[in-house]
């Protein structure tokens, strides 16, 4: 049984009548044939359609043989004539973004003669894979032409190429065809061989952005968007900027100088913080200078800290540092450590005495401790350490 393909004789059929020829029962789904329909099967890189067939909901469409098959949850008893409903938003921008796809091609082709050796149309991006290196500024200026192209507004040519006819095409196609062959032409920009459904004139894609283009195999994968989705990524992007801009109380145009200047005033603030830091750590050990096993405690130091502060105090001090920060509440972080020395038991000792955890090497160890300070102090004073700035 032959399904007509009405999709064919009028793409912008919303809504049509098609007597059911057969409903089969299959994994908990019905197979539903119909004499005709305007549901687009998948195929040719391009999604099914969704819609419904006397209001239940059509959940696929796929191409068997001459038959088109709608896929629905409910059977529907075959003899039966029903309507049939596109889905047209979600139709309508598979349309445009299948034909900005072919145009986007096509200009690629003339332009550089690579191939689009694969084609995906994704919940997100449509996907276009080439068998050729484009560069960013080559995808800015096909993407400008191809916007340029748009806007003239030219009619698309559909027509079947005999097998004679074909030979002396110069059509774009990623498979061999045999015998006659469906041709979809954007005058002076792509002829291409296609089952898909596509837009009457150009001007209804409207709006063709190239998101992006990295390499790929052995050429590159460019993500695009065209129509209503192209319009509502940009919305996205204008909208995450005036944010931005907003937040820096700047025109919309002036974010990347101004993002540029910021990154370098925290560059400048770190080198500063560090420098002081630095300063900071040399001045404690200067306070150390000779004073033997040391323990000294440090406001808001992260490990990093420590381990600078410590090693610091350790070629001054001459003998072992113990340097910790943190409050009774949250506990203390500490860094143990002696030069050319060994403080393996010493820190295991703490440890066991002070719930701490932690380790490292014979010389230096770090972790943290859940005792209060005063028993920190009194394990270390009992051991002889000098407690600085108690
Ligand atoms: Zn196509």
């Amino acid at each position: 049984m032959k399904t007509e393909r009405l999709f064919y004789n009028d793409v912008y059929l919303k809504e049509f009548q098609g007597k059911v020829l057969s409903c089969q029962g299959q994994e908990g789904t019905f197979r539903i044939v119909l004499d005709q329909t305007a549901f687009y099967p998948e195929g040719g890189g391009q999604p099914a359609d969704k819609g419904f067939l006397d209001g239940k909901k059509v959940i696929d469409v796929v191409e068997s043989g001459d038959e088109i098959i709608h896929i629905l949850h409910e059977p529907i008893e075959p003899g039966r004539l029903v309507t049939g409903q596109i889905d047209w938003e979600h139709r309508f921008r598979l349309m445009q973004q299948h034909s900005g796809e072919h145009i986007v091609s096509g200009l690629i082709h003339h332009a550089f003669g690579y191939d689009n050796v694969g084609f995906h149309m994704g919940s997100e991006f449509i996907t276009i894979d080439l068998n050729g290196i484009i560069t960013e500024e080559q995808l800015s200026q096909i993407e400008a032409d191809a916007n340029e192209y748009i806007w003239t507004n030219q009619k698309v040519k559909i027509f079947y190429a005999s097998e004679e006819e074909k030979e002396a095409l110069p059509y774009r196609s990623k498979i061999e065809i045999q015998g006659a062959v469906r041709l979809v032409e954007y005058p002076g920009a792509d002829l291409c061989a296609c089952c898909g459904t596509h837009v009457t004139y150009t001007g209804e894609i409207g709006l063709i952005k190239l998101v992006s283009v990295r390499h790929f195999r052995e050429g590159v994968r460019i993500e695009m968007l065209c129509g209503k989705d192209a319009f509502r990524y940009l919305c996205d992007h204008y909208e995450q900027n005036s944010r931005i801009a907003v937040e820096l109380s700047l025109k919309p145009k002036e974010t990347y100088e101004a993002v540029r200047r910021l990154e370098g005033e925290i560059l400048d603030l770190k080198n500063t913080i560090n420098t002081m830091k630095r300063e900071g750590f040399a001045a404690t050990a200067h306070r150390c200078q000779g004073k033997g096993n040391v323990l000294l405690f440090a406001d808001h130091m992260d490990s990093n800290d420590l381990r600078r502060q410590a090693d610091a105090v350790m070629d001054t001090c001459s003998g072992i540092c113990a340097v910790f920060s943190g409050n009774d509440q949250a506990g203390y972080k500490y860094a143990v450590g002696e030069r050319d020395g060994n403080v393996r038991d010493l820190v295991k000792e703490m440890n066991g005495g002070l719930q701490g955890r932690g380790g490292g090497k014979p010389f230096f160890a770090q972790g943290t401790l859940a005792a209060p300070r005063k028993d920190i102090i009194d394990f270390f004073e009992r051991r002889g350490f000098v407690c600085i700035d108690k």
